[in-house]
C-alpha cells in the first residue's frame, strides 16, 4: 500500500476487521497521516468515518500524544459513534450539553490519562473559548468535520453553527483539518475548503454511484398503497419514508400503524422528548418504519435500512441522493422509491418563497441569489423524476460524473419496471382532445370511460358516445388509461380544478402538445398492487412482525440467516445495544452464505475484528456448527432457476402448503421457493382444493371476491375470460382462479 505505514492495516483489522481499504480511503488516510489538509467527497456508505478514525487509532496505538478532535453535527450522532467505537474496542469519548455529570467525567478523566485517541464535539461547543483552550492542553492534531457541507450557504443543508467552524485554523493552529461530506457539488466544495481556510488542500473525490441501491420513480397514484407495497417488499428490516409535510407526517403514520405496521412519526414539530424517542426506537428496534419530514435522518447512521421511500419530491438531487442515500450503507441490496407527482414542484416552490419571505420578516439577511438558487435545484429534481434517463446515470451525471455500463440493471427503467409508450404524442393528443370534447367539465373517471369506448349511461346520457373521440383508444386498459392522464397531470400537460369533484381542464402547455411542440412522456407500469392484495384488517402483529423477507439478489441460507439474527436479537437485548452493533447484516450475510467451521475462518469475514470476533465469535460459531440445513427447508434464494427433480417438487408442494396455512403470500412463496408465480398460484389452487380454508382474503380481497363471485352467478363460469371482461380487468385471471376453486371447493 503505497504511502501507508505497515502498521496502519493491523490497527484496521484489529478493530474494524477490515482486510483491505477503499482506494480513496487509502488517498485520504495518508493525508491525515502527512498532516495535509483535505476535503474528502464520498457518497454515504462509501467510509469517511474510517478515513478520519483510523490514523487517530493509529496514531494513538504508536504513543504519539495528541487528540484527533472529530466535529460532529448532531449529538445523538454523536452518542451513536461514541458508542460504536467503544463496542470495536477505541476509547472515542465525546462532550456535549446532554451528558451527565459522570459521563463528563469519564470523558475528562480519559483526556487526562491520555487514553483517548479521539474527541467529539458539536460546534457550539468549539465556539466557547474555555473549551477549546482546554483540549489545546492536550494537544489536538487534527480537526475532522463531518458533513462539512453544512457549512455552506450554497449546499442544501446549510447550519448556521457551523459558520463558526472557520475559526477552528486559529484556535488549533497545530492541526490538519480534514472536511469530509457526501454531497457536494464544485461551487459547495469551493467554498468549504475557503470557509475551513483549508490549506492547500488534498481534494479527493469518489465514485457517486451506489450500485447497491435500486432506485425507482413512480407516479403517485394512491399513496397509502404504494407505501406499503415497498414496505412489504422489505418486511422484517427498517425503513424510512419521507413527507413534504408534518400533516402528512402524522396522517400516514397513523394509517400504517393502523394496518399493524411498526411505524413511528418523526418531525420537527414534535416535543424534544417524543422525537428522541422516534430516533431511539429507530437505532434499537429490530424492524421499525420511521415516517419522516428531512428533518429526520442526519446523523442516522444505521448500516442496515433496506428501503426508503419519498412520497412527495426532495427539494433538489443533492437531497434525494442524501436522504435515499441512508438506505444500504452496509453495501446490501437496498431499495429507493421516488412517489412522484407534478404538483410537488409548485408545493415546494411556494414553501421556499414562504420561508424567504419569513426570513426577511424576521430580518435575517437572504442572500439576493438564495431563492433562485433553490428554485434551480428543484427543477433539477423535477427533470430526474420525469426523465427518461436511467437513474443511476442521471444521478451521477448530476455530479459530474459518468457511468459507462449501458444498463444499471437497479432502476425502474433499466429493470424494465416500466415500458416508454411508443408514441406518447399522440396518444397524449387523444387524452387532450378528449378532454376538450368534454368541454373541460369531467373528471377522470368520465374521461377514461369516453376513450374507452364505454356505453355506460353516464356516457350514452350525455351523447358522449357519438363524440369523435369515443373509443379512440379502445384497446387500453381503462387501468392504464387513468396512470397516463395521471402522467399528463404530473407534467403539467393537464390540469384539475379544485373541489370535492375535481374536473380535468386544459392548460397552456395542453395546447402545445396538441400542435405537437411539446413533447410528454409516458410510461406503463408494472402494476404490483394487482399481485398481491393488501392486507385487510390485519391484527397489528400481522404486519410486518412475521419473518423478513430474503434479501433480494443474494444467495444465502436464508433459514441459518433467520437463525443468526434471532440469535444477534437476543445477544442485543441483553446488552442494549442495536442488533447492528452486534454484528451488522452484512457479517451474518456472509456467514449464511459461506459458514465459517472455524474462528480463524471467521476472521476472515470483512467486519470481523479481534475485538468483536473475542466477544461474539464462539457464539456464533456454535450456532452455524450446531445448523443442519434440513433439505427442504434450506432456501436459498438465487436467480438460477430451481432444480426440477420430482423429489424437489414434491418438497416444494409441500412446503408451499404449510406456507400458505400460515396465510404467507403468494409473492413470498414465489421468492422463498424460487418458482414461478405460477407455480406458486398452483400449489394455492391445489391447497384450497385440499384442505378447503373458510376464506381466502389473505390472497384475494374481500371485495374483488364478492365481484368475482356474482359476475360468476350472472355470466356463468364456464370461461375465466367472460368474468375477466365483465369486471373491466379490475381483477386478475388468478383472482378469478381461485375464487372459482374456493367455490367449489367450500360449496
Ligand atoms: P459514510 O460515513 O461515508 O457514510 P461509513 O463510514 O458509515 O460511510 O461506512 C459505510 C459502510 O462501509 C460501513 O458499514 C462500514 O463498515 C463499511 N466499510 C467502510 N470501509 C470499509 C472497508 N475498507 N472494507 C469493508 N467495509 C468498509
Ligand atoms: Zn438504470
Amino acid at each position: 500500500m503505497a504511502g501507508l505505514p505497515g502498521g496502519l492495516m493491523a490497527v484496521v483489522q484489529e478493530h474494524w476487521g477490515f482486510r483491505q481499504l477503499r482506494p480513496m480511503q487509502e488517498r485520504a488516510i495518508a493525508a491525515v497521516l502527512a498532516k495535509r489538509d483535505s476535503l474528502v467527497v464520498l457518497p454515504t456508505g462509501g467510509g469517511k468515518s474510517l478515513c478520519y478514525q483510523a490514523p487517530a487509532v493509529y496514531r494513538h496505538a504508536g504513543g504519539s500524544k495528541g487528540v484527533t478532535l472529530i466535529v460532529s453535527p448532531l449529538i445523538a450522532l454523536m452518542k451513536d459513534q461514541v458508542d460504536s467505537l467503544q463496542r470495536i474496542g477505541v476509547n472515542a469519548i465525546g462532550f456535549n450539553s446532554s451528558q451527565t455529570a459522570s459521563e463528563k467525567a469519564a470523558a475528562v478523566q480519559s483526556l487526562k490519562t491520555g487514553t483517548a485517541p479521539i474527541v467529539f464535539a458539536s460546534p457550539e461547543r468549539l465556539t466557547l473559548e474555555g473549551f477549546t483552550g482546554y483540549l489545546n492542553g492536550f494537544g489536538v492534531s487534527a480537526v475532522a468535520i463531518d458533513e462539512a457541507h453544512c457549512i455552506s450557504q450554497w449546499g442544501h443543508d446549510f447550519r448556521p453553527e457551523y459558520r463558526k467552524l472557520g475559526r477552528l485554523r486559529e484556535v488549533f493552529p497545530g492541526a490538519s483539518i480534514h472536511a469530509y461530506t457526501a454531497t457536494a457539488t464544485e461551487t459547495v466544495r469551493l467554498d468549504i475548503a475557503r470557509q475551513l481556510q483549508l490549506d492547500d488542500p488534498e481534494i479527493l473525490v469518489g465514485n457517486f454511484d451506489r450500485p447497491n441501491l435500486i432506485y425507482r420513480v413512480l407516479p403517485r397514484l394512491d399513496k397509502t398503497k404504494q407505501v406499503r407495497e415497498v414496505l412489504d417488499r422489505h418486511r422484517g428490516h427498517a425503513a424510512i419514508v419521507y413527507c413534504l409535510s408534518r400533516a402528512n407526517v402524522d396522517a400516514l403514520a397513523a394509517q400504517l400503524r393502523g394496518a399493524g405496521y411498526h411505524a413511528l412519526g418523526y418531525h420537527a414539530g414534535m416535543n424534544n422528548e417524543d422525537r428522541r424517542s422516534a430516533q431511539e426506537t429507530f437505532t434499537n428496534a429490530e424492524a421499525p418504519i420511521v415516517v419522516a419530514t428531512v428533518a429526520f435522518g442526519m446523523g442516522i447512521d444505521r448500516p442496515d435500512v433496506r428501503c426508503v421511500v419519498h412520497v412527495g419530491m426532495p427539494k433538489s438531487i443533492e437531497n434525494y441522493q442524501q436522504e435515499a442515500g441512508r438506505a444500504g450503507r452496509d453495501g446490501l441490496p437496498s431499495e429507493c422509491v421516488l412517489l412522484y407527482s407534478g404538483a410537488d414542484k409548485i408545493q415546494l416552490r411556494s414553501m421556499i418563497e414562504k420561508s424567504a419571505h419569513e426570513a426577511a420578516g424576521r430580518g435575517e439577511v437572504v442572500a439576493a441569489e438564495f431563492v433562485p438558487a433553490c428554485l434551480g435545484h428543484l427543477e433539477d429534481m423535477d427533470r430526474y423524476a420525469r426523465g427518461a434517463v436511467c437513474r443511476h446515470k442521471a444521478l451521477v451525471q448530476h455530479f459530474g460524473q459518468t457511468l459507462d455500463a449501458p444498463t444499471c440493471g437497479a432502476c425502474d427503467l433499466c429493470l424494465g419496471d416500466v415500458t416508454e409508450v411508443p408514441d406518447a404524442l399522440t396518444v397524449a393528443q387523444k387524452i387532450l382532445s378528449c378532454v376538450a370534447r368534454v368541454k373541460e367539465s369531467f373528471g377522470v373517471g368520465h374521461v377514461v370511460s369516453v376513450l374507452h369506448g364505454d356505453r355506460s349511461e353516464a356516457v350514452t346520457l350525455r351523447r358522449h358516445d357519438q363524440l369523435s373521440t369515443h373509443g379512440l383508444l379502445r384497446e387500453i386498459s381503462l387501468n392504464t388509461l387513468r396512470d397516463w392522464v395521471y402522467q399528463l397531470l404530473g407534467q403539467g400537460a393537464l390540469a384539475q380544478s379544485e373541489g370535492e369533484y375535481p374536473v380535468l381542464k386544459l392548460t397552456k402547455l395542453s395546447w402545445e402538445v396538441m400542435h405537437g411542440r411539446h413533447a410528454v412522456r409516458l410510461i406503463e407500469l408494472v402494476r404490483h398492487d394487482r399481485e398481491r392484495p393488501a392486507r385487510r384488517g390485519a391484527a397489528p402483529t400481522g404486519g410486518r412482525s412475521s419473518g423478513t423477507t430474503p434479501l433480494l439478489g443474494a444467495s444465502y441460507d436464508a433459514d441459518l440467516f433467520e437463525k443468526l439474527r434471532q440469535l444477534r436479537r437476543d445477544l442485543a437485548t441483553a446488552e442494549k445495544v442495536p442488533a447492528y452493533r452486534v454484528l451488522p447484516d452484512s457479517v451474518l450475510l456472509a456467514f449464511a452464505a459461506s459458514p465459517p467451521k472455524t474462528l480463524d475462518a471467521m476472521r476472515q469475514v470483512t467486519g470481523v475484528g479481534d475485538v468483536k470476533l473475542k466477544a461474539y465469535g464462539a457464539t456464533f460459531l456454535q450456532a452455524i456448527l450446531g445448523h443442519a440445513p434440513a433439505a427442504a427447508l434450506a432456501v436459498v434464494v438465487a436467480r438460477k432457476p430451481a432444480s426440477s427433480s420430482p423429489r424437489d417438487a414434491a418438497a416444494r408442494r409441500k412446503l408451499a402448503f404449510s406456507m400458505f396455512r400460515d396465510a404467507t403470500y403468494i409473492e413470498d412463496v414465489v421468492q422463498q421457493l424460487d418458482v414461478a408465480r405460477s407455480t406458486a398460484v398452483g400449489y394455492l389452487v391445489e391447497f384450497i382444493e385440499a384442505e378447503k380454508p373458510k376464506e381466502i382474503s389473505r390472497w384475494v380481497r374481500d371485495e374483488d371476491y364478492v365481484e368475482i363471485a356474482s359476475a360468476a352467478q350472472t355470466h356463468g363460469r364456464e370461461t375465466l375470460k367472460t368474468i375477466y371482461d365483465a369486471l373491466e380487468e379490475q381483477v386478475t385471471y388468478d383472482e378469478i382462479r381461485l375464487v372459482l376453486t374456493h367455490q367449489n371447493a367450500t360449496r
